[in-house]
């Protein structure tokens, strides 16, 4: 396994996570911070989300606050660009991102997958790749109607601890979309069990990233 843990390979000091709506970062790669957060102690994670409102801020601040409870450094901002129109305001977005590649390096970038197909994700992560060009940077998977699910090629496999954490976690922090149709307890472990299955995961869950580009030394 390649050694994103290691002292001595490659090690992430500094994670930035990108999430278009509030519960993105938590259901894509919410186990996956939580794993790298116990395995180092001196990490910085910056977790921005774009489509923030007043009713849903709080749950926002709940769902990061509970998965960045092991970072050695955090911090959460909260936009309030308009769900579902991101590709139409793209100028006041791209701007954002352009103060935000010019502030920080992270090591490793959580994005969106760039062949989602909602809108507000695909924009998110065409602009990853806009603004840090020499980054690591995986694209996390997010269920939904469309079924735009893809064939990942990298996977983080959690401990049960982890996954259960992950799903308590998006389930009591975002009470205000447990009326929808997918947003159930079972869609967060189904998806990944079935990546647990891919990497052989001895727990039997994983979460699952597509990367594009890799600088190995
Ligand atoms: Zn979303």
């Amino acid at each position: 396994m390649f050694g994103l843990l290691s002292e001595t390979h490659a090690p992430v000091g500094h994670i930035l996570c990108l999430g278009a709506h509030c519960d993105d970062i938590e259901i894509g790669c919410g186990g996956t911070v939580l794993k790298l957060l116990q395995a180092r102690s001196d990490v910085r994670v910056d977790w921005v989300v774009f489509t923030s409102d007043d009713e849903r801020a709080p749950e926002a601040r709940a769902g990061a606050a509970a998965i960045l409870a092991g970072a050695a450094e955090s911090s959460v901002v909260l936009r309030e660009f308009r769900q579902r129109y991101l590709p139409f305001v793209g100028d006041e977005v791209k701007e954002f991102f352009d103060e935000l590649g010019a502030s920080i390096r992270p090591d490793l970038i959580f994005t969106h997958y760039r062949e989602d197909l909602h809108q507000d994700h695909r924009l998110l992560a065409e602009l990853t790749y806009n603004t840090w060009r020499d980054r690591l940077v995986l694209e996390y998977e997010i269920p939904k109607w469309d079924g735009d699910l893809g064939r990942p090629n990298v996977y983080v496999r959690l401990e049960p601890e982890q996954v259960e954490r992950k799903v308590e976690t998006i389930w009591e922090a975002f009470a205000s979309q447990r009326d929808k149709h997918w947003f159930t307890k079972e869609t967060f472990l189904a998806l990944m069990r079935l990546r647990g299955v891919e990497c052989k995961a001895p727990s039997g869950y994983a979460e699952a990233f597509h990367c594009r580009k890799l600088v190995l030394l």
